[in-house]
């Protein structure tokens, strides 16, 4: 049997790249034991585990595709063993799948749809009931500005986005009253593999309309997650609050 750790463990869906690794390794430094999540990249869950490690935290890296029920199961059985019960919950994990409408199959839809929000579903009602137990809880989901203004070519994306804002204020009422917190940060344009996929020409437009001028760093979104995980954000719930660089305005 597995030694377990004492302290606050947080779980960071899709956490071996891109903004799931800068939250991983904010939320390790804040002291949490991290679960660092993956679908197939191996080699870099690993080396966001050892990072938190030569860094004197503690971290285990779990494979698991979110938006299937059996395998988030098998997540949350593992690390609880392994590091104890979560009652830190990101749920980052996330895919683009973009076309316009009239061009996009019911499986582009689905499966933006499942990664994204079904994901958000299944690990929220996964962690609740450690989070209820302890009567302390905090969830914080990754959604994006193109939840909240739309985006061409990204219907399927932003309604699973959409849907995680609907999603979130509904369990911030339900179990309000146990402690738990409930919000979801909502980041712009910010510079990970998701991002690169785009074009020059469509980042450079995308980099005019944004009141900062420049794209974010996935530091500057988790330094916001690691925030509203910790016990100074006791009072915030059911908040959508953007990083975007001002490009809303
Ligand atoms: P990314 O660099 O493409 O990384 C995606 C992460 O999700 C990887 O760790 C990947 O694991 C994991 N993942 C994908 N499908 C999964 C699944 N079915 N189960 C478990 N893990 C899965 O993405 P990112 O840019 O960091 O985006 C992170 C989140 O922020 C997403 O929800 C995205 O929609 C949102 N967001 C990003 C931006 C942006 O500008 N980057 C803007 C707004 C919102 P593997 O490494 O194993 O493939």
């Amino acid at each position: 049997m597995s030694e377990v750790i004492e302290g606050r463990v947080a779980l960071v869906t899709g956490a071996s790249r891109g903004l799931g690794r800068a939250m991983a390794l904010q939320l390790a430094a804040a002291g949490n034991a991290v679960a660092v999540n993956y679908a197939s990249n191996e080699e870099a869950a690993n080396s966001v585990v050892s990072d938190i490690e030569s860094a004197g935290g503690r971290a285990l890296a779990v494979k698991a595709d979110v938006a299937d029920e059996s395998q988030v199961d098998d997540l949350f059985s593992v690390v609880t063993e392994k590091l104890g019960p979560v009652t830190v919950l990101v749920n980052n994990a996330g895919v683009t799948s973009d076309n316009l409408l009239l061009r996009m199959s019911p499986q582009e839809f689905d499966d933006v749809v499942a990664t994204n929000l079904r994901s958000t579903y299944l690990c929220t009602r996964a962690a609740l009931r450690p989070m209820l137990r302890e009567r302390w809880g905090r969830v914080v989901s990754i959604a994006s500005v193109a939840g909240i203004t739309g985006n061409a070519g990204q219907a399927n994306y932003a309604a699973s986005k959409a849907g995680m804002i609907g999603f979130t204020k509904s369990i911030a009422k339900e179990v309000g009253s146990r402690g738990i917190t409930a919000n979801v940060v909502a980041p712009g344009f910010i510079t990970t593999d998701m991002t690169d996929a785009l074009g020059e020409d469509v980042k450079d437009a995308a980099s005019d309309s944004i009141t900062l001028g420049r794209f974010g760093t996935p530091d500057e979104v988790a330094a916001l997650v690691a925030f509203l995980a910790s016990e100074q954000a006791s009072y915030i719930t059911g908040q959508v609050i953007a990083v975007d660089g001002g490009i809303a305005l």
